[in-house]
């Protein structure tokens, strides 16, 4: 569809490795809507939302993590404190009945930012299979 086409079109095809707009904002040297932060992660709102509820969560030390498929044993520990983040932002958000975790890894996937994230979607009806 033309909006596949869009999306893939927005979306970057080379991992550089070069900073990118999230670490402007782990910076707070742009705006962001926080959701959840600590030590290691930080959660804040989608620019762009696709659900009622739709937070980013990211490692805050991408550490040579731009992606998830680059990831190595060493990052282990992060990848858990991320998925369990999630968890926390979907209790305070209120959708522990219901909502979607998601990793774009790479153009086929429409990944954008190159700093590893996890969507965190909720507050309406998920479909199956996600497009
Ligand atoms: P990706 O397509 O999985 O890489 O997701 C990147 C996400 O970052 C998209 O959903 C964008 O809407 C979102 N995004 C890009 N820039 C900003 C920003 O400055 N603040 C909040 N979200 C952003």
């Amino acid at each position: 569809s033309n909006e596949e086409a869009a999306a893939k079109a927005a979306a970057v095809d080379a991992d550089s490795g070069a900073p990118t707009i999230f670490d402007k904002i782990i910076a707070k040297e742009i705006p962001a809507s926080i959701v959840y932060e600590d030590e290691k992660v930080l959660a804040f709102r989608d620019i762009s939302p696709q659900a009622p509820v739709h937070v980013l969560v990211i490692p805050k030390l991408r550490g040579g993590l731009t992606q998830l498929g680059k990831a190595e044993p060493r990052h282990v520990e992060i990848l858990g404190q991320l998925l369990y983040a999630a968890k926390i932002v979907a209790e305070k958000e209120g959708i522990l009945d219901g909502f979607r975790v998601v990793i774009n890894n790479g153009p086929d996937a429409c990944q954008s930012v190159y700093h590893l994230h996890l969507h965190i979607l909720g507050g309406r009806q998920m479909k199956w299979p996600p497009g």
